[in-house]
């Protein structure tokens, strides 16, 4: 059977790589995100973790970032370090046969080795806001070229303190950017950041049954 990623304009590269990861059916959150950003919308999209909402803008992302260009095209914030982790292992997986660099940048880190990262190629950025605020106010990070920016797991954001970062980030960036904002829920804070830097964007709501989750089998070890 046909790969149903097939249905989308996406390139090659992009096709092998899912070919390779098993993904050959796009989840109710892809279906929605993926032409969405392909098409250069804001999206506002309510989704937990395990609906596919990685791949659900990794996927376009990794699309149209050029391997040619030296400086950052997307921007991915987390509010940890492990979740910034997992979305560059999706990030890389899915950019792989485009051999696009992905860094992450995240606390507790020293910064020279990342500024050193940061000398080569880089693509697309991946992490925290406050190490992410810290490299542009130092002039290490260019995101003067970002089409793209993910706020993911917005709530948690806002929970854990970092939604200042996340603003002063935004407020550095070019106007002309899209902005893809995902949470496990939508509340007011959260619709605060949509009113003030998206323009007429998208709303997806995925819905929270069994069937639209890839068929993963999840074990949990209490230590
Ligand atoms: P996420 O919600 O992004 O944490 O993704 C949950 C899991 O689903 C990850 O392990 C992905 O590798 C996997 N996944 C994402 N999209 C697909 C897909 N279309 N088909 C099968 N597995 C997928």
């Amino acid at each position: 059977m046909e790969n149903q990623f097939r249905q989308y304009p996406l390139e090659e590269d992009i096709l092998g790589a899912l070919d390779a990861l098993g993904y050959t059916q796009p989840t109710e959150i892809q279906a929605a995100v993926i032409p969405s950003i392909l098409n250069g919308r804001d999206i506002i999209a309510k989704s937990k973790t395990g609906s596919g909402k990685t791949a659900a803008f990794a996927i376009p992302i990794c699309n149209f970032a050029d391997w040619e260009q030296n400086t950052a095209q997307a921007l991915v914030l987390e509010p940890t370090r492990e979740l910034a982790f997992q979305v560059k292992d999706e990030l890389y997986a899915i950019g792989r046969f485009k051999r696009l660099k992905v860094p992450v940048l995240y606390g507790g880190f020293p910064m020279e080795k990342q500024i050193l990262t940061l000398k080569q190629k880089t693509h697309i950025v991946v992490g925290t806001p406050g190490r992410v605020l810290d490299h542009c106010k130092r002039g290490t990070l260019d995101l003067s070229k970002v089409r793209y920016v993910v706020i993911d797991e917005a709530d948690l954001m806002l929970d854990m303190g970092f939604i200042k970062d996340v603003t002063r980030i935004l407020d550095l960036m070019p106007k002309r950017r899209n902005l893809g904002l995902f949470s496990a829920t939508i509340s007011r804070e959260v619709m605060d950041i949509s009113w003030v830097y998206q323009r007429d964007p998208v709303e997806i709501t995925v819905r929270a049954d069994e069937e639209n989750k890839p068929d993963i089998t999840q074990y949990r070890l209490d230590v």
